[in-house]
């Protein structure tokens, strides 16, 4: 699931694209967001680290991504995906993407895992980001989360809650004290999706008519 950084700065990077955010606001919007979700995680593991434990995650390491069947996609998530897999896949990666998109319905894995390793790593969910193991890694088939919690990170909550009330901004919710009461009673969850269930066959469609296009 991850692409290497055994132990996340404090602070993480932002991801940049500037042109791309001054055409599309929402992008800025969720490239905040993914800051704040990776300073969640990087602050987790460092507490975690503090007392001793090891981050298992590493590159190369990915049954994660064949073992989740519930990822949750919330909308603007969903809009970064797709741009990322539409205008910025380059082959031979695009290619091997838009195969996996096309045949998603009968392959068990996510269809954006390639040879290993995420092929959106950039653009992945918040699920994705939030997921990390410490001590061994998984083995095949198995979901830490059920099978040792204790090794599951728990990223801190209050950054995590703000990067959720940053992203309710895309919804148009104006009111910071409506965002908070959405986040705090889980409200914000029902405009997630599961990346599994979605239909990116249409995905695969739009890769290829850009393709036709530029
Ligand atoms: S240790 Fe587990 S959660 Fe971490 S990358 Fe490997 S399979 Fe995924
Ligand atoms: S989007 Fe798919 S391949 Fe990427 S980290 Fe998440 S589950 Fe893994």
């Amino acid at each position: 699931m991850k692409q290497a950084i055994p132990i996340l700065p404090i602070a993480p990077t932002r991801s940049h694209f500037p042109a791309d955010e001054a055409r599309q606001p929402w992008l800025a919007l969720l490239l905040d967001v993914q800051q704040l979700t990776d300073h969640a995680v990087s602050e987790g593991i460092q507490r975690e680290t503090r007392k001793g434990k090891t981050l298992a995650c590493a590159r190369g390491c990915a049954s994660c991504c064949r073992t989740h069947t519930d990822i949750p996609v919330y909308p603007l998530e969903l809009m970064g995906i797709a741009w990322y897999a539409t205008e910025k896949l380059a082959a031979p990666l695009r290619a091997h993407v838009q195969t996996q998109l096309q045949q998603h319905a009968t392959r068990d894995a996510c269809p954006f895992l390639v040879d290993e390793a995420c092929a959106i790593h950039p653009l992945r969910p918040m699920a994705c980001r939030h997921f990390n193991v410490f001590g061994r890694q998984c083995a095949p088939g198995e979901d830490a989360f059920h099978s040792r919690r204790e090794a599951v990170l728990t990223p801190i909550k209050a950054l995590k809650d703000k990067a959720l009330r940053v992203m309710l901004r895309h919804h148009d919710i104006k009111s910071e004290t409506e965002r908070r009461r959405q986040v705090e009673t889980g409200e914000v969850h029902r405009l997630a999706q599961s990346l599994r269930d979605l239909r990116w066959e249409t995905l695969a469609a739009r890769m290829a008519a850009f393709d036709k296009i530029r």
